[in-house]
């Protein structure tokens, strides 16, 4: 089978629809998603990546931070502990200092610290001591209390009893410095003095931001204690730092190590770089592949759609269709043929196509395909026409057109497609047309050719003696255009009441009346036959509602075809049939009848029983078509019967109307 049930196809085309809606969006969001997917991914990668050189980064700051810090203490505490040194020789003498044995004892002491630039004593608070003196000198004999920028220090440190590092601080000898302050207290806990030393702080410092260069980090030391900043180097705006607390006699140093992250390095830029390469390909191929399973369910459902339509257009259509493969099998065949031919679809499977054929159309109908089968590659036109008789189920003929014709083939496969149309009304029609126009012309011609030769003789003058045979041909012609006039007569009435613009004038009457007025009007056309009406008048008065003019029409058809139709000398009895609602007008001839099967063409328009013979009675075929109109119009029904040798009885019935005794007195 080539087409599924319309139902089924339309949920397949439904669903193949909802598929391709889902395809469109998908096509649009999944790329997207897997782009933002990828790209997330490789960017939390390289992140991690990135944090771990961070990290690696940041424990090696640690390290250096905690060497630059070990590398401050020790440089300090390299001045400071000869200081204390010092400190301990004074408490040894009781604070009795000998200049002459101190001062090789300081000069030793103040070249061995790293950066000590001087070193004082300053018993009772003066600075009495003072190594090196050159460039010192200004110091010597510097009473602190007098010196208001040093003795809060001092005071301090005296307070405290604690040695305390000052500073750093402009020293006025130039440079900076760092002033470590040790209070001297001597026996019973007596105040000696005061023994400071100025430590190098630009030497110290450019020993630290050496190493912190060699390190490649930023330097910078915070006194906690007083929020000043010790020391610091130029610090970059994106940084990561460590720092570590050293205590240093009487504060607290916070030295901080900055330096720049590093740049991502060139594995990880690659690594991006072909990340995201891949991420785009990756979506590229995805979204290519998506358009491309969307594209193919679009195609799929224009043509299933396709499909779908051609079925519908096959099962709906009004012309006979079967499809048959190269076997000439069938495949397909629509409701349209089982119809027209009468078979059901599963008689079809015992049938061959060349069973539809009435037997003489057989032949021609295999030929016609082997022809369009021969000529297949060479011509464009793969089907055959032509016009075959074909056999119903019922055993019945039909013309039928017919198209044949190859409508597929491929290398393994051929369909064949068969189209009929059945023409047997039309070519009725034709037939009819034709034989329409010949009695016609036939008809028209007859009467014609008779009056126009009465007139010639009269016009030639020839008959002016007889009086007697000038009035016979008179006659003809006056019997001819009555002819005449009835033919045409006969057809504008069809005409007016095909049209339905015949009018009608029912009023109730008497049926008898009617019916001898009609007798009267045909008597002299009977005796153009030799033939006599009798009129058996019914027992009692019969009443109908009739339009006057046109029953008598129809009378006058019925009465003159059973004079026309009847021998010379013969009667027509013209009786009626009661019954309680209706009446029965029967007219009955002694002709030669009619056979049965030919009785149902007697009331269609322009139809002739034998055309040849009737039309030597002359005759349109349209009197009994308008005599049924009539009389159905007037709500009664008309008919024959009749059988070869024994007459015919044309007969009309009408409903009765029952009116009162003094209606009826008056009819
Ligand atoms: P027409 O004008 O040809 O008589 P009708 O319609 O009246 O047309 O009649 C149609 C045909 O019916 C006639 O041609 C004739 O063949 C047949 N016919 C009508 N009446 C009779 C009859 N009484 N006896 C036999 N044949 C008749």
């Amino acid at each position: 089978m080539i087409f599924t049930g319309q139902d089924h196809a339309s949920a397949v085309s439904g669903d193949i629809s909802k598929r391709t809606r889902w395809l469109k969006l998908a096509s649009l969001v999944l790329p997207i998603i897997l782009l933002i997917f990828m790209v997330s991914a490789l960017e939390l990668a390289i992140k991690g990546n990135l944090s771990q050189l961070r990290n690696q980064q940041l424990q090696q700051l640690g390290k250096d931070i905690a060497d630059i810090s070990r590398l401050l203490d020790q440089e300090l505490n390299a001045s400071i502990y000869l200081v204390n040194g010092l400190q301990a020789y004074v408490e040894s003498k009781s604070g009795n200092l000998v200049a002459g044995e101190i001062a090789p004892w300081l000069t030793n002491l103040q070249a061995r610290g790293r950066h000590i630039r001087n070193i004082g004593i300053a018993p009772d608070n003066r600075i009495t001591y003072m190594f090196p003196l050159a460039g010192n000198e200004k110091a010597l004999g510097l009473y602190y209390p007098d010196n208001p920028k040093q003795w809060p220090d001092v005071e301090k440190v005296i307070q405290t009893r604690k040695a305390i590092l000052a500073g750093p601080l402009s020293l006025e000898q130039g440079g900076q410095g760092l002033i470590y302050r040790s209070p001297v207290f001597i026996e019973d806990d007596h105040y000696w003095g005061i023994i400071s030393v100025v430590i190098n702080a630009d030497t110290l410092f450019q020993r630290l931001l050496a190493e912190a260069d060699e390190h490649n980090l930023a330097l910078t030391i915070v006194d906690l204690d007083s929020g000043k900043t010790v020391l610091s180097s130029k610090i970059t705006s994106a940084a990561i730092d460590a720092r570590q607390i050293l205590y240093v006699p009487g504060h607290r140093w916070e030295v901080t190590g900055t330096v720049t992250p590093l740049p991502m390095n060139s594995t990880l830029i690659g690594l991006r770089l072909g990340g995201w390469f891949v991420a785009l390909l990756t979506v590229m191929l995805l979204a290519r592949f998506l358009r491309s399973v969307k594209a193919h369910a679009q195609t799929l459902l224009a043509l299933r759609e396709n499909q779908e339509r051609f079925a519908r257009m096959f099962t709906t259509s009004p012309q006979g269709l079967a499809l048959l493969d190269d076997e000439i099998q069938w495949i397909e065949i629509n409701p349209s043929l089982c119809n027209l031919l009468g078979y059901s679809r599963q008689d079809f499977n015992e049938l061959r196509l060349i069973d539809l054929f009435a037997p003489e159309a057989q032949a021609k109908t295999l030929a016609q395909m082997e022809e369009v089968r021969s000529t297949y590659q060479a011509i464009t036109d793969h089907s055959r026409q032509f016009e075959a008789q074909l056999l119903r189920a019922d055993g019945q003929l039909l013309t039928g057109f017919i198209t044949l014709g190859i409508c597929y083939r491929s290398n393994d496969e051929t369909h064949w497609l068969l189209q009929v149309l059945d023409i047997s009304e039309r070519t009725r029609l034709d037939q009819l047309k034709n034989e329409f126009v010949s009695i016609v012309s036939h008809e028209l011609r007859t009467p014609l050719t008779a009056i126009m030769g009465s007139l010639k003789l009269m016009a030639s003058g020839k008959l002016e003696q007889s009086g007697a045979a000038n009035e016979k041909i008179l006659q003809i012609a006056v019997q001819n255009s009555d002819k005449l006039a009835r033919l045409i007569n006969d057809l504008l009435d069809m005409d007016k009441l095909i049209a339905g613009k015949t009018e009608f004038d029912s009023t109730p009457q008497a049926l008898l009346p009617l019916v001898e007025k009609a007798l009267e009007a045909n008597q002299s056309y009977a005796q153009q036959y030799q033939v006599s009406y009798r009129l058996q008048s019914p027992a009692e008065q019969i009443h109908v509602a009739v339009d006057a003019m046109r029953l008598q029409q129809v009378l006058t058809n019925l009465l003159s075809n059973a004079a026309k139709f009847s021998p010379p000398l013969s009667e027509i009895l013209i009786s009626f049939s009661l019954e309680p609602a209706s009446v029965k007008v029967q007219i009955q001839d002694q002709g030669s009848g009619i056979a049965h099967e030919e009785q149902h063409k007697l009331f269609k328009k322009f139809s002739q029983i034998d055309s040849s013979s009737t039309r030597q009675k002359g005759g349109s075929g349209l009197g009994l078509a308008i005599s049924k109109e009539l009389i159905e119009r007037m709500g009664g029904n008309i008919g024959v019967s009749s059988s070869p040798g024994n007459g015919s009885c044309f007969y009309f019935s009408l409903p009765r109307i029952h009116i009162g005794a003094t209606d009826q007195s008056r009819t």
